[in-house]
């Protein structure tokens, strides 16, 4: 059984991708809602991350606050890098826990905001780049989440540009607005289905 990872930038529209793999009876693991899951409950992380930020990086609930540690890692790649050391081998964890609930499928999705930034691409058989032009991405989040441009743009600092990404990519699925991504899924899904071809889609 192949390990397939999507990926895109912000508001590309992955999610929406995924869930018509769904669908179709794909089973799609989420690694950025596990971490943030795993980030809320898991004590040796919490413990990792009080150790690195201090003790208010956690809310009084115990929840993750978010905002403050998107401000204090604006930037810093070294603290993004530890965050990611301490959490992507607990999130790999429950990958390997969740896949194991799976038999006899051709193959399964990991969906992550960053793989190609992390190396953690080569993990995976094939990978997936959903692509959509900045300015639309960003009208899009600026609308699902009611944030500002500028903290789009913020959270796009972190992520690699989709050019240098597709040149990593094996798959490309391109979601503008005056694009059908239903077709893309089908034929995607058959290469992936058909015993294992090593082909690219048209890009
Ligand atoms: P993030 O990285 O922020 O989690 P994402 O890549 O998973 O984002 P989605 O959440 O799937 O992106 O899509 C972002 C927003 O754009 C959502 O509100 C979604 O409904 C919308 N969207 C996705 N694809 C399209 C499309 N082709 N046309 C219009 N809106 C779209």
């Amino acid at each position: 059984m192949w390990t397939i990872g999507i990926t895109g930038g912000i508001g590309s529209g992955k999610t929406t991708v995924c869930k018509v793999f769904r669908v179709l009876g794909i089973p799609v693991f989420q690694a950025d809602m596990v971490a943030a899951k795993l980030q809320n409950e898991d004590p040796y992380i919490k413990i990792s991350l009080i150790s690195l930020f201090g003790s208010d990086i956690y809310t009084k609930d115990g929840l993750l606050n978010r905002k403050k540690l998107a401000g204090i890692i604006f930037n810093d790649r070294n603290l993004l890098d530890k965050i990611n050391n301490i959490i992507h081998p607990a999130v790999h964890q429950e990958f390997k826990k969740w896949k194991a609930l799976y038999k006899d499928l051709p193959y399964l999705l990991y969906e992550a905001a960053i793989i190609f930034e992390t190396g953690s691409f080569r993990n995976f058989d094939r990978t997936i780049l959903v692509v959509t032009s900045e300015n639309e991405r960003i009208q899009r989040v600026m609308k699902r989440d009611h944030s500002t441009v500028e903290a789009v743009i913020q959270r796009m600092h972190n992520q690699f540009s989709d050019s240098e990404k597709m040149k990593m990519a094996d798959f490309i699925i391109e979601n503008n607005d005056n694009q059908l991504i239903i077709p893309q899924i089908l034929k995607l899904d058959q290469i992936l289905k058909s015993d294992n071809h090593v082909r690219k889609m048209d890009r």
